[in-house]
């Protein structure tokens, strides 16, 4: 990204505040006059002091002389903490309000869009939050800067060289002259570092994903004994920052000595040449401490410069991943229009060839049909493609070929929130929220009263545990054990009560009584709904009234459960080698005994 790409990015968020901002810049250009008093007054009490040595009443003259100056530095000074108060403050305000919309828009934005731009392994949740914070960080500085101190700084500059010139050509010249000279520097300098820079962007990135992912693992890390390796793969890593970081320290001492080396030569060309001025008659002696003083006003922004330069490049780098984020428009989900308020939910598959973004081939050739007031199973093995067909379903993913329909209506057609409505959702492992269990079960239908969070607990079997808990519904839910915790995802989606429901694994984390009673209630809400499962537990195939057996991302066989299992295919296999697993033959001896 340039910087005029960046200042068009970043101009609508500032021009919102546009009060703010010609507020920051008239303090700025009234305090950029102030600045220069000093530099006059000084000038003014040198000059008349050195008069006053040749006349008698020195000290009573003095005096007045000494009350003039003290009234006009003091009265200067007072305007300037005002004036500095305000540009500072309303600096700071742009600043903070500026950061919050960078922060609120990138949310909202990322709020609508398609899975696969968070599954994408560029965007795991570490990596993306540093690119967002760091983003809105070096964004709001760079507002910062212009407005609270680059600004003031140069405009300042620019005023203190208008009076070096006004005083002498010459004079003037030296001061300009530094400008390009300092410039220079400072390229070389920001060129040296670019390259350092970028490299530590994707360190920092890798560093917090690689926290995150520690945590997240810990159990296993543990049970392994794996925290050396856990430990050396993070040493390399803070290893090469701590590389990246001394070179970048190393160069800009380095820049920073030779800076200050051309602004002494600087100081030493006005000392010089303002002596000579002076002896020579065309000045008087004031104008040595005047010239330095305001040669001290060019040099103090421009010593600013590579701060500035960085500041730019890091805003620049940085806000270039924030704005990718933010621009990332082509994953914006596609909603049609299309809602039917009498939805039967009958879906049908033609064709269907569908990859993931990462190139996975996840389904080839899908023919299949889901019928209302039926419940439909598919079977496979793990990696089969039954999961990536319920993400077709929802939408969550659109397919690259062939066409997928509801009630003879194209998907894409249908408004999708409308559809999501229709839809309740419960996978093998569901999200529990940081907050109550009652909280938790509201998800399904926000504004439900307490008695049909009940309702809805009492039919996914949590009500009794959930009112011998101390604090009963008001219990942190993320507490729970994992199966109570998918009871509570199956209350949520009856409480929802969609008419079409799908059921990824639902029963995979419950045991054996929860999964009865879980079998029991869900066959009494399949009436009237389309019902989607995939299980591996036999008893919930078997129950099934239509079966979809898959296998490599493919349909090999389909029907009830008779008669796909006289097939002879892979449909027969499974269910073998499931009902071997369960020891069938002696939990029947068990019974016959
Ligand atoms: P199943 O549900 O039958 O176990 P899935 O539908 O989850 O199988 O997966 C089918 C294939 O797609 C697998 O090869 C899997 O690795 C791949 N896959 C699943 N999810 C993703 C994803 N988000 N990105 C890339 N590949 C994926």
């Amino acid at each position: 990204m340039t910087i005029f790409q960046l200042y068009k990015q970043i101009k609508p968020y500032v021009t919102k505040y546009r009060t703010l901002v010609i507020a920051t810049l008239l303090l700025t250009l009234i305090g950029s006059f102030a600045a220069q008093i000093n530099a006059l007054i000084l000038r003014y009490t040198v000059d008349e002091i050195t008069n006053l040595l040749n006349v008698p009443d020195k000290l009573s003259r003095g005096w007045n002389l000494l009350v003039f100056i003290s009234v006009v530095l003091l009265a200067k000074e007072l305007i300037y903490t005002f004036v500095q108060f305000g540009q500072k403050f309303y600096g700071e305000k742009l600043r903070i309000y500026v950061a919050k919309d960078l922060a609120q828009t990138v949310i909202d934005k990322i709020l609508t869009y398609q899975l696969s731009f968070f599954t994408s392994q560029d965007n795991e949740s570490g990596k993306l939050q540093t690119r967002i914070d760091r983003g809105i960080e070096s964004l709001t500085r760079l507002v910062q800067n212009f407005f609270i101190d680059i600004l003031p700084l140069f405009a300042n500059a620019i005023v203190a060289l208008a009076f070096m010139f006004q005083a002498n050509f010459y004079v003037g010249l030296v001061g300009l002259v530094l400008v390009p000279i300092y410039f220079v520097i400072t390229q070389r300098q920001a060129l040296k570092l670019g390259g350092w820079r970028r490299k530590m962007r994707s360190y920092r990135e890798s560093k917090s994903q690689g926290i995150i992912s520690i945590i997240e693992s810990i159990t296993v890390i543990k049970s392994f004994n794996r925290e050396t390796i856990e430990s050396n793969k993070q040493l390399e890593l803070q290893e090469s920052l701590t590389a990246n970081q001394m070179q970048t320290r190393k160069t800009n001492f380095m820049y920073d000595g030779i800076k200050s080396f051309v602004e002494q030569i600087g100081v030493v060309i006005i000392i010089i040449l303002t002596s000579y001025l002076v002896l020579s008659g065309q000045m008087t002696i004031g104008a040595i401490m005047f010239h330095i003083l305001l040669f001290n006003n060019v040099s103090a922004p421009i010593r600013q410069l590579h701060r500035i330069y960085d500041e730019m490049n890091d805003a620049l780098i940085y806000s270039e991943s924030y704005f990718e984020i933010l621009n990332a428009n082509y994953e914006i989900e596609r909603s049609g229009s299309y809602k039917n308020k009498s939805l039967k939910g009958y879906f049908q598959l033609k064709n269907v060839h569908f990859s993931y973004p990462n190139g996975t081939k996840a389904l080839t050739d899908i023919n299949l049909e889901i019928k209302p007031n039926r419940i439909t199973a598919l079977v496979g093995l793990s990696g089969a493609g039954k999961s990536t067909i319920i993400n077709l379903l929802d939408k969550f993913y659109r397919p690259q070929k062939g066409s997928i329909l509801l009630d003879g209506v194209s998907l894409d057609d249908y408004d999708t929130r409308f559809l999501r409505n229709q839809i309740g959702l419960v996978l093998q492992k569901n999200h529990i929220f940081n907050g109550t269990i009652e909280e938790n079960i509201r998800y399904g239908k926000v504004d439900a009263s307490f008695e049909e969070i009940e309702e809805a607990a009492k039919k996914a079997y949590i009500h009794e545990q959930i009112q011998k808990l101390p604090d009963g519904y008001q219990t942190k839910a993320l507490n729970l054990s994992g199966g109570q915790q998918q009871r509570i995802a199956i209350a949520r989606m009856f409480l929802k009560n969609p008419p079409i429901i799908f059921l990824d694994e639902p029963t995979a984390s419950l045991d054996a009584i929860a999964t009865e009673q879980i079998k029991n209630s869900l066959d009494a809400i399949k009436k009237n709904r389309t019902v989607v499962i995939i299980s591996h537990s036999i008893s919930q195939i078997i129950d099934a009234d239509y079966i979809y057996a898959l296998k490599e991302g493919r349909i090999f066989e389909s029907g009830n459960h008779d008669e796909i299992y006289r097939l002879g295919g892979v449909y027969k296999e499974i269910f073998d080698a499931s009902a071997r697993s369960l020891n069938i033959e002696k939990i029947a001896k068990t019974y016959d005994d």
